[in-house]
């Protein structure tokens, strides 16, 4: 099917909304996330801050030595939230559809809307118009045949851009002599083991197919897809921030009887739980437990509790439920947390989870993964950026899934 997409992304968001409500932080370099003496990392920066070197996910230490002059801010999430809102509303009357993948940043289906790449662009532009003047804000704008393509169409004239990309062809000649990381889903560690190979741009990967799926199996597909412009992905209307619980859920190919493995599987959902929860600013106060059972019959059970911020917690949380269900084959296994409320995020929350992506600290977490590489034979901790993308996930789960079977048949 032929789609128009836009995808829409704000500029430095919470630094920009800041330096807009005082002006006086105008021109400066503005840090967000903690204060230089405090654990943290760095959530958005200005690009007055971008020309020493500081970016997202750096640690603010880091960011200290780089910029001292930096003026260092702690995040408002009521206030980014409420500011999100106000730009769904002027987005959301342009599309047939949107989906919010943050506070932030949006994808628009405007296939039948616009109608035209042509109409699909006045679009774009009257979105930029209307959200500079309404909002005193500048953003982004990619409008292109698929999601993948929308997304790197918004980051390739940054910031205050616009760009077009309107065929697969064009894509693929965009991307096709840089590097790897360029390519949706391919993280920070696939893009290493690609370097390894000497695989350094999307051409060496198009070039040498076969051995990437060999490396990366199905999720070396998918890579060699996306680098060829093949995206069919809809838009999906969702915006996590009016959710009343984010959730994830897995469908085995095959049932399941081992309540190790979905004990397992629980960890790497509940992680992608906690990893949306924390993009949007979001925290939960309950977490809910989701069981399909080979005869089709689901099961839903729940607790409120205050400690479910991090994967640890909601994995706890979700494990004790599961044990004391009956144990019956099991089809589909979902987690996640409810009663969301924005801001109000501790600071040492955000540092946990931000430490783990940048592969520093969340010992529990790194010790749970490592134990489970044990198990299965798989490096998750190499590849959580990319686990965490919802394919990816559900093709590791179902590599759990084999060897598992294979290691329990093998046992004496
Ligand atoms: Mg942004």
């Amino acid at each position: 099917m032929d789609q128009i997409i836009i995808h829409v992304d704000m500029d430095a968001f919470y630094a920009s909304v800041e330096i807009r409500d005082d002006p006086s932080l105008k021109g400066k370099p503005v840090i967000i996330g903690a204060m230089p003496h405090e654990r943290g990392v760095v959530a958005t920066c200005s690009y007055e801050a971008r020309e020493f070197g500081v970016h997202s996910a750096m640690n603010v230490k880091e960011a200290y030595r780089l910029c001292p002059q930096g003026v260092f801010m702690h995040p408002h999430f009521e206030k980014y939230k409420f500011v999100s809102g106000q730009l769904h509303a002027i987005w959301d009357s342009y599309c047939d559809a949107s989906e919010g993948v943050a506070l932030d940043e949006a994808y628009l289906d405007v296939t039948r809307s616009a109608g035209t790449f042509d109409r699909a662009a006045e679009i774009a532009r009257t979105i930029k118009e209307r959200t500079l003047n309404e909002l005193g804000l500048t953003c982004s704008v990619g409008v292109a045949y698929s999601k993948a393509a929308a997304k790197t169409a918004s980051e390739e004239m940054k910031p205050n851009g616009y760009f077009e990309i309107r065929t697969q062809q064009d894509y693929i000649d965009l991307i096709i002599d840089r590097d790897v990381s360029v390519i949706p889903s391919v993280g920070k560690k696939t893009t290493e083991k690609l370097h390894e190979m000497d695989i350094m741009t999307v051409r060496d990967l198009l070039d040498r197919q076969e051995e990437v799926i060999e490396l990366l199996g199905s999720h070396g597909t998918m890579c060699v897809q996306l680098a060829s412009g093949i995206d069919v992905r809809q838009v999906v209307p969702y915006r996590p921030e009016d959710a009343k619980s984010i959730s994830r859920e897995i469908t085995f190919q095959e049932d399941v009887f081992d309540y190790g493995l979905l004990s397992d599987v629980l960890f790497l959902l509940a992680m992608s739980v906690e990893d949306r929860a924390r993009r949007h600013g979001l925290h939960g106060s309950g977490v809910v437990l989701k069981i399909t059972y080979s005869n089709m019959r689901s099961i839903t059970r729940s607790r409120n509790t205050a400690s479910c911020q991090s994967a640890t917690a909601i994995h706890r949380e979700a494990v004790s439920m599961l044990m004391a269900l009956n144990r019956r084959p099991v089809r589909l296994i979902g987690v996640g947390v409810y009663n969301l409320s924005q801001g109000s995020v501790r600071q040492m929350t955000l540092d946990d989870l931000f430490d783990l992506q940048i592969g520093g600290g969340s010992r529990d977490v790194r010790d749970e993964l490592r134990r489970l590489r044990g198990i299965y034979n798989y490096d998750f901790e190499a590849n959580l950026d990319d686990i965490l993308h919802k394919e990816v996930m559900h093709r590791v789960t179902e590599h759990m899934r084999v060897q598992r079977m294979i290691s329990m048949s093998s046992a004496p």
